[in-house]
């Protein structure tokens, strides 16, 4: 399988090349060339194979073979560990709970599948990489830990000043050996315009830089399994799937609409966004056109430039019409956050994290107009990770695991950057 570069369809490349190189040399995200649906066969007997050999299935051709079968089967294996489930809410609402991994939110499944596919690719040459990863809360936590002790790979965090919950500053500043957290004075974005900065930057060449943003293809494409696992659980509900995915970066539910070209019968999605709502404002006005920043309760998606969002735009060949027709997008503030917790803890004590709960929403407000589907929202993190949030909106105590009080008992190791230039000077140190 090939990518090419979203802004040079000429810039072609594998999936090694891909991986190792994030983004094409002007600056374009990659792109798989052919997206073949799966048999139908495959559809109706999933309920018949466990997780990772479906994902084994779906994710094998975009992989072509640059990984052997053997290898493939067990950073599968290795990456999906642990448990999907899908838990009824209320009539017609289920929740995908994706926080079962080490750092308790989904961003663990592409990192651990990134770090693998690079340790194999790493393997024989002395080949030293660095990670330079922007993260707005969970992605830098998952990918530190996904890549602890990885040879020959360092990984640099960057993550904005004061807009992390204690947990999740704690996963990245703890952890020591080759994992290295620069806090930025700054936004989310300006911390993502400076990692792609210095992709760029001609005099960082020698350090092999790459990404481990959802940007990257191997962070990207292994999110594609969650929605085949949740539609093996919920196939026989005889209704049409909605899909409310909780979306900052765009990765997650551009990955389940990749899954849907793949053949899987979801009917519909709705991206739920917090108030940095620059997609649902295209969608009603036709003009993209993102704002500064706002820093929200579900701090992870408050991007206000979506890198992934024109993968998706690419799925539906850039035309705003088709794409309407698969897709929504609402926008909710931090008050229906709440309001949306506390009533499903009332009603049915079950506690939603903030992201979550903008999922929830998001289909809540799609059900509104469509009684007649069964609807499905993304859980992406375990409410301890906002831990001062969650209890104060519910007024209800949550259970901290040992292995987080272990690691928040830990000094904070990070270094304070400023601007570009600081970056870069750290970088090339
Ligand atoms: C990263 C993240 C999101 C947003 O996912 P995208 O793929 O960036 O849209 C949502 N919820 C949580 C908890 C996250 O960590």
């Amino acid at each position: 399988m090939n990518y090419y570069s979203l802004t040079n369809k000429q810039h072609r490349v594998g999936f090694r090349e891909a991986v190792l190189q994030s983004i094409g040399p002007d600056g374009g995200l990659y792109f798989p060339e052919k997206i073949t649906p799966l048999p139908g066969s495959f559809f109706t007997a999933l309920n018949k194979r466990d997780n990772p050999s479906i994902a084994y299935t779906v994710l094998a051709p975009f992989i072509g073979d640059t990984l052997p079968e053997n290898e493939l089967q067990q950073i599968i294996n290795e990456t999906f560990s642990f448990d999907f489930p899908v838990v009824p809410i209320e009539k017609d609402i289920y929740t995908l709970e994706l926080f079962h991994g080490p750092t308790l939110a989904f961003k663990d499944v592409g990192a651990r599948f990134m770090s693998r596919c690079l340790a194999y690719f790493n393997r024989e040459n002395n080949r030293k990489t660095t990670i330079l990863v922007a993260t707005s809360g969970d992605t830098g936590g998952a990918v530190a830990n996904g890549f602890l002790g990885i040879k020959n790979v360092d990984v640099v965090v960057l993550y904005p000043k004061g807009k992390v919950s204690p947990i999740q500053e704690a996963q990245l500043t703890t952890l020591g050996q080759n994992i290295s957290a620069l806090e930025v004075q700054g936004s989310f974005d300006d911390c993502q315009a400076m990692v792609k900065k210095a992709f760029q930057d001609s005099d960082l060449k020698t350090k092999n830089l790459t990404s481990a943003n959802s940007i990257n293809v191997a962070r990207w494409l292994p999110q594609m399994c969650y929605f085949f696992f949740a539609y093996k659980v919920l196939q026989d509900t005889g209704k049409p799937l909605y899909v409310s995915c909780p979306s900052g970066n765009f990765g997650n539910i551009g990955a389940g609409m990749l899954a849907k070209k793949l053949g899987l019968p979801i009917a519909h999605f709705i991206a739920a966004t917090n108030a940095n709502d620059t997609v649902p404002r295209y969608l009603d006005n036709g003009i993209y056109q993102p704002k500064a920043t706002i820093c929200t309760v579900s701090n992870a998606m408050d991007v206000s430039d979506p890198s992934n969002f024109i993968r998706i735009q690419e799925l539906y060949a850039r035309d705003l019409n088709q794409l309407k027709k698969d897709f929504s997008s609402y926008t909710f503030s931090d008050t229906e956050t709440r309001i949306a917790m506390e009533s499903v803890f009332q009603k049915v004590q079950y506690i939603m994290d903030p992201h979550g709960a903008v999922g929830y929403l998001g289909l809540q407000k799609k059900l509104a107009h469509n009684p007649d589907i069964t609807g499905l929202f993304l859980e992406t993190a375990h409410p301890v990770k906002f831990l001062g949030t969650v209890q104060s909106y519910l007024n209800h105590g949550l259970l901290i695991p040992e292995s987080l009080q272990e690691m928040m008992d830990k000094p904070k190791q990070s270094i304070l950057i400023r601007n570009y230039e600081e970056l870069k000077d750290y970088l090339r140190q």
